[in-house]
């Protein structure tokens, strides 16, 4: 039985994983982020190597970070777009294990964690599930029957636009294209230029604006996609008080509209079941997908 490859690729380091079939975890490790020239041959080794001593490849699934083409009918299909990160530009996951030669499917961080979530932690038992992790950046996945819902490319939920009452928030946000979208107001670099220390040291009034927003966030979500649970992840997430508040307000938002949403949302809005291996678990199905797709 083949084995699958799975990759968690973020900014800062790369989790590579086998996997049998059935998912199980066979063997992982870490590797850097560095220039693609350099991280890019390492985990191409990492897989030879596995393979010569484990037995053979038959595909591979990609959570990474962006921006990256997902769109499996696109020519660009797995390359990195206009990332700042430099050398990254251009850089492609299937070029890079072509010689391997099999089946690859390749999706973002966001909605690879949403997956995870959705087969093996706080997402478990849900026909629809909102995975959003607010941290450096914000975004949302969301995941459908087991599979993660995209337009001609991924959600962008970061970037919607919050209601800010500037006599209480005077900070007009830090989104370079926006900036009061959600993600120039609430991200934690945002929560650092505007107070000077993170949301895990601010005031419950200070929590209580950020939880704010993200309910704005949350209450579209629901709108939208009518999901059977939102999870919430990601550094700023952590923050004492912030959870309850999310809570309340996006039952206030929706004024009642939504029933299912009318009541103390202690499960419906929940924190993630996997921790750091959301991803890497939402990688491992994403090969699975490959390799039962062919
Ligand atoms: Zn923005």
């Amino acid at each position: 039985m083949a084995l699958l490859g799975a990759v968690e690729a973020g900014g800062t380091k790369f989790v590579l994983a086998l996997a049998r079939a059935d998912g199980t975890l066979v063997e992982r490790t870490r590797i850097d982020t560095a220039h693609p020239d350099e991280t890019l041959p390492q985990m191409a080794a990492f897989f030879r190597e596995a393979q010569a001593r484990l037995g053979a490849i038959g595909a591979f699934g990609i959570a990474s970070f962006g921006p990256i083409d997902i769109d499996p009918a696109s020519p660009g299909y797995g390359t990195f777009t206009t990332t700042p990160k430099p050398g990254w530009s251009g850089a492609r996951f299937q070029d890079a294990l072509a010689e391997f030669a099999v089946p690859m499917r390749v999706d973002t961080d966001v909605n690879g964690a949403a997956l995870g979530e959705y087969l093996a932690g706080a997402g478990q038992g849900c026909s629809t599930l909102a995975y959003t992790t607010v941290g450096t950046g914000i975004g949302t996945g969301v995941v459908k029957h087991g599979q993660p819902v995209t337009g001609f490319s991924h959600y962008e939920s970061g970037h919607i636009r919050p209601r800010r009452d500037a006599a209480l928030d005077p900070f007009e946000g830090c989104c370079p294209y926006h900036g009061d979208c959600l993600e120039g107001l609430a991200c934690g670099p945002a929560i650092i230029d505007r107070w000077g220390h993170d949301l895990s040291e601010a005031s419950p009034e200070q929590v209580a604006l950020i939880a704010g927003y993200i309910a704005d966030l949350a209450a579209s979500l629901v709108l939208l996609h009518m999901p059977d649970r939102l999870v919430f992840g990601g550094g700023v997430m952590k923050a004492p008080g912030l959870m309850d508040s999310l809570r309340a307000q996006t039952r206030a938002k929706l004024g009642g509209y939504i029933p299912a949403y009318d009541e103390d949302l202690s499960t419906r809005i929940v924190e993630p079941g996997l921790g750091d291996d959301a991803g890497i678990t939402g990688a491992i199905e994403l090969a699975r997908q490959a390799l039962s797709e062919g």
